[in-house]
Parts: C-alpha cells; sequence; structure tokens
C-alpha cells in the first residue's frame, strides 16, 4: 500500500490502515521508520481531539474486564474507542498483557473500538515511544478516547502517566492493609482510584475508598486544580462504571486550559528523551566511540580511570593517564 493510501485511510478512520500503520512506527528497519516519520508528520494535525486515559493495576484486579466493560459503555454513548497498551515484558516473556485474544473480546469485535497489544522486545522507552506514537495514530483515525493499559508497578506506570491525560489505578477493596506495600509513587500518579470488584467485598469496599481517599489527601498539593477521587465499580457487573466516566469527564472540564498545558509539557519532554536518545545513539555509533568505549568501560569497571575523566576523555578532552 501507498503512503498516501495509508494516511487517507487511518483519516477515513479504516482499522485496517491503521493497524498498517502502527505496524510501520513499530518496525525497527530504517526505511520503514523513515516512512512512518513521513506518516506521522501527515497524521499530527488531525491528532490531539481524544480524551487519553491511563489505567493500571496489579495483574487480576480486573484491567480487562474493565477495560471491555467501559469500553462498551463509550460504545453505546456513541464514542470511538481505541485500546493501546505499554508492557515492557511482552515478547521477552511471552506475556503480554493482550496478546491473548480472548481478552475484550466483544469490544475487539466493534468496528467501533480498536485494540492494539503492546509492541514487543526492547526498552521501556522504545515501548512507551512507539505506544505514544500509536497514539497520533488512532486520534487521526476519530478514535475520540484513548485507553492506555498498563501493568506493574514501577516505571511503566510513570510512561504512561506522561502520554495520557488522567491516570486511573484500579484496585482492589480487599488489599487495604496492602496500602503500605503500594509504591507510593504510583499512588501519587493517580488522578482517580477505582475500587473493582465492589461487588465481591461491599463492606472492604467503603472501607479501602475511605482509606485510599484519605491517603491520596495527603499526597495531594494544596490548590491543586483536581483532588484525586476514589470511586467503587464493578467491571462484572456494570455497576459503578458511567460514574467513573462521569469523572473523567469532569476531570477533564475542571482542568480546562491547564489541560492543554500538561499536553505540552508532556510533548516537550518527549522531545527531550527522544533528543537524549538520538544524540548518544549518533554518539555510540561513531568510530572513535566504538574503538574507545570497550576498552574504557573495562578501566572503568577496574577502577583504573574515574568515570569522570574516561567520560572527558572519551569527549576528546585531553586527560593526563
Ligand atoms: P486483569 O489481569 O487485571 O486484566 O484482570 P481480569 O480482567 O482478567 O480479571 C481477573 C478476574 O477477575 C476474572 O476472572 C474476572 O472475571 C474477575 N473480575 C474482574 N472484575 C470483576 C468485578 O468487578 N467483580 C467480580 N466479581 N469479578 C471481577
Amino acid at each position: 500500500m501507498q503512503l498516501s493510501e495509508l494516511i487517507e485511510g487511518v483519516r477515513a478512520g479504516q482499522r485496517r490502515a491503521l493497524a498498517k500503520t502502527i505496524t510501520l512506527l513499530e518496525s525497527r528497519r530504517a526505511d520503514h521508520q523513515q516512512q512512518a516519520q513521513q506518516l506521522l508528520e501527515a497524521l499530527l494535525p488531525q491528532a490531539g481531539n481524544a480524551l487519553r486515559i491511563g489505567i493500571s493495576g496489579v495483574p487480576g484486579v480486573g484491567k480487562s474486564t474493565f477495560i471491555e466493560a467501559f469500553g462498551m459503555l463509550l460504545l453505546g454513548a456513541g464514542h470511538r474507542v481505541a485500546v493501546l497498551a505499554v508492557d515492557p515484558s511482552s515478547g521477552r516473556s511471552g506475556g503480554s498483557i493482550m496478546g491473548d485474544k480472548t481478552r475484550m473480546e466483544r469490544l475487539a469485535a466493534d468496528p467501533r473500538a480498536f485494540i492494539r497489544p503492546s509492541p514487543s522486545g526492547g526498552t521501556l522507552g522504545g515501548v512507551a515511544r512507539r505506544t505514544r506514537e500509536a497514539m497520533v495514530a488512532c486520534e487521526a483515525a476519530g478514535f475520540d478516547v484513548i485507553l492506555v493499559e498498563t501493568v506493574g508497578v514501577g516505571q511503566s506506570e510513570v510512561a504512561v502517566a506522561s502520554m495520557t491525560d488522567v491516570f486511573v489505578l484500579l484496585m482492589l477493596p480487599t488489599a487495604g492493609d496492602e496500602l503500605q506495600g503500594i509504591k507510593r509513587g504510583i499512588m501519587e500518579l493517580a488522578d482517580v482510584v477505582v475500587i473493582n470488584k465492589a461487588d465481591l467485598h461491599p463492606k472492604e469496599a467503603n472501607r479501602a475508598q475511605s482509606d485510599y481517599g484519605n491517603a491520596l489527601r495527603l499526597l495531594t498539593p494544596h490548590g491543586a486544580a483536581w483532588k484525586p477521587r476514589v470511586l467503587q465499580a464493578s467491571a462484572l457487573s456494570g455497576q459503578g462504571l458511567a460514574q467513573v466516566w462521569d469523572t473523567l469527564l469532569e476531570y477533564r472540564s475542571s482542568l480546562g486550559t491547564a489541560l492543554m498545558d500538561k499536553r505540552a509539557r508532556q510533548t516537550l519532554e518527549w522531545f527531550d528523551t527522544l533528543l537524549r536518545e538520538e544524540v548518544w545513539n549518533a554518539f555510540v555509533r561513531q568510530e572513535r566511540t566504538r574503538a574507545l568505549l570497550p576498552d574504557l568501560r573495562e578501566r572503568v569497571r577496574a577502577g583504573e580511570i574515574s568515570p569522570s575523566s574516561a567520560a572527558a576523555l572519551l569527549l576528546g578532552e585531553r586527560v593526563p593517564r
């Protein structure tokens, strides 16, 4: 397919063209990457019109059940929903959080939805970058709600929070005493906490709601535009999901223009990250670097030269031996 056909296909909202585009974006082949950049440039003006929602929670909390039910609810309300993922472990372990085709079956079958598993392999930075670019393509294709799923406790949450407008953390009602164990950093990312499986443990869910509410109040800076909310839901029965959506809409309207500032900040951070990466890549590709680096690393490791002297030497500054 010609590049121009792909672009037109994506703009027309065709899922097949979108899938092909994302495949191109994910490819590591130099010629593909060049085409991918052209594609992105062409699609960028049509992007930016979606609400970008990050979703996380430990395995088993109900993420896929939630995303499927929530996605169906949104389709019913006239939205078009794309689901992406950031899972750096996928490919390596074969345990991608969305590799399983039976996950989100109904949503996947609906032409108004688009589901794409995490790009596989590579560093978190690489996976995040490709997901971010896939998001641009989804938006250009007219998807107006983008759900970016991730799992784990740590860096991938930070990556997803830095590419989305709002971060939703799913929690179990019975994990109240685990509050200490939950990485504080992840709680700090949450704009909305959803206590899922409230149907199973209504009493515990009430407790967890007030516990997490208190914890979040302590974490939220004074005068913040948004005070994180804690809600209860059952992804299985659908109970509480409409309220989650209302809350996300409230989030968006309460932020107003601050949301655009947030996105601008995210884009600038992304640019800085890419730049660092590219400068580093170009540097290590240089013949001189390739010739000197292995030996220098060895000498640094052996304590024969200080890291700063070694770096200076590599950068061409004269250092006494
Ligand atoms: P994930 O690993 O976070 O994606 O979790 P899943 O969506 O695969 O859900 C794990 C299990 O919990 C499945 O058996 C679901 O049917 C079940 N589950 C998910 N949400 C709910 C809920 O709200 N209530 C109940 N009772 N079960 C749920």
